[in-house]
């Protein structure tokens, strides 16, 4: 089955001249892309006329909590820094239920979809015991949404009573962590090439979990060869915590944990010195940017051209939607480059950048190379915008107007070939269902 995408309003390519006349599409991989004018080079058995949708490549997040839908915008937690936001919310996440897992997951995937997202990174690390087997859940729930996924299995082994952050009741062994891990990882884990699932090993943050566990995590996740990821240089408290805990800045930390290396991506990535940033980026350590939850939580501005330059990859992330407080993934290339326009200048910063980040560079934070570009031989995997509401009135450039005019919703969404979203709804989920059901399990939790 091969389809034509035809003559798009525009399309981000590297070279748009490349792509002009659309591009076609053969199962789940794009096989051709069509100069203006010209036409596919065997015939195809449908034509979709994309001239009023501007054509992106699939975004990726590569930071989230999907369970955190249930806890946005928690009174308990509004206007604080991280340390008293977690402390706030640690007690109502011990709560957590397998059902509870499974439709947050659901819901945070069809937000992600509707708002361009065809693949996500989650980090889960509340397994409570009444949601011990909290990864199996969201793999079922994920797999019903359609979106591509990387499920990192997260930990917490530090309590409070041992100088942790996260109380007992949120905690687990290492060797019940370790033995986990090692089983989600044979059970799921898909490495072949247009994989839809996808495990990575993910320890919490350093005032969460021992050193210990960080070595061994490590050291599976390579015998396994599945990708480590972790929070670090979020807030200043994180650095206090780490020089007094371990008498060494997050960095070093990461250094004598075994973690320098190009298998490793980091959430936050915020208070590096000049030094550090060099280190990481010599290592290829790469740093996902979560500007919104950076903003609520008053926590700073991650570096990433100086990252970048250094040599890490960057990409996106929405962040767990209680720091959010959503999971809207278009929201979030606008916000990146704002911020980063606030820190570097906008003649440094251009759309382009932004879109780079939530593509190749959210790709490499998850090491995948079968996705994040339209190009040939790539997954086809789609956002398509159209900028017929009231804000995209008037605009002249069309992939500057997304992000400038702020677009929050996709038109169509494509995951391996596959229509997930179109006319701007979902094509195989009861949206108004699944947030009746969603909204009912948030106040089991916090009520
Ligand atoms: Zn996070």
């Amino acid at each position: 089955m091969k389809t034509w995408l035809k003559n798009p309003l525009a399309i981000l390519v590297d070279d748009q001249n490349d792509a002009r006349g659309g591009i076609v599409i053969e199962n789940d991989k794009i096989i051709e892309l069509i100069a203006l004018g010209a036409e596919p080079s065997s015939p195809v058995d449908s034509i979709i006329d994309a001239s009023e949708q501007v054509i992106l490549p699939g975004l990726i997040n590569t930071h989230h909590h999907f369970y955190q839908t249930l806890t946005r915008a928690h009174p308990d937690a509004i206007n604080k820094e991280l340390f008293a936001w977690l402390k706030s919310l640690y007690p109502v996440w011990a709560g957590l239920t397998e059902e509870m897992i499974h439709v947050s997951t659901r819901l945070a995937g069809v937000e992600l979809l509707m708002s361009g997202c065809t693949t996500a990174a989650d980090h889960h690390y509340i397994f409570p015991e009444t949601a011990r087997e909290a990864l199996d859940i969201q793999v079922d729930a994920i797999n019903s949404v359609g979106i591509r996924a990387t499920l990192t299995r997260g930990s917490m082994s530090l309590g409070e009573d041992e100088g942790g952050l996260p109380p007992r009741n949120t905690i687990q062994t290492e060797d019940a962590i370790l033995t986990d891990c090692e089983r989600v990882i044979d059970q799921y884990h898909d490495a072949s090439e247009g994989s839809m699932l996808q495990v990575a090993l993910a320890p919490c943050s350093p005032f969460s979990v021992s050193e210990n566990l960080m070595k061994d995590s490590a050291v599976l996740a390579r015998q396994k060869n599945v990708r480590l990821h972790t929070h670090l240089a979020e807030t200043h408290d994180e650095n206090e915590f780490c020089l007094k805990i371990f008498g060494v800045r997050p960095v070093d930390y990461l250094e004598r944990v075994g973690w320098m290396s190009d298998d490793v991506w980091l959430a936050h990535g915020i208070h590096f010195t000049d030094n550090e940033i060099v280190r990481l980026g010599k290592a290829g350590v790469a740093v996902t940017h979560c500007p919104s939850s950076n903003m609520i939580l008053g926590s700073g501005q991650c570096p990433i051209l100086d990252l970048e330059k250094a040599g890490s990859p960057v990409g996106l992330g929405v962040d767990g939607s209680a720091s959010n407080d959503c999971s809207n993934l278009i929201q979030e290339v606008r916000q990146a480059l704002m911020l980063q326009r606030l820190r570097y200048g906008s003649a440094a910063i251009t759309h382009f950048d932004a879109y780079r980040w939530v593509t190749k560079g959210s790709a490499q934070c998850i090491g995948r190379d079968d996705i994040g570009e339209i190009a040939v031989g790539k997954q086809a995997d789609l956002a398509l915008f159209k900028l017929d509401e009231a804000r995209f009135s008037g605009a002249g450039d069309p992939l500057a107007a997304l992000l400038l005019c702020g677009a929050s919703k996709a038109d169509a969404v494509m995951v391996a070939g596959e229509w997930k979203v179109k006319d701007g709804e979902l094509v195989d989920t009861d949206l108004n269902g699944l947030i009746a059901e969603h909204t009912a399990a948030a106040r089991a939790l916090t009520h």
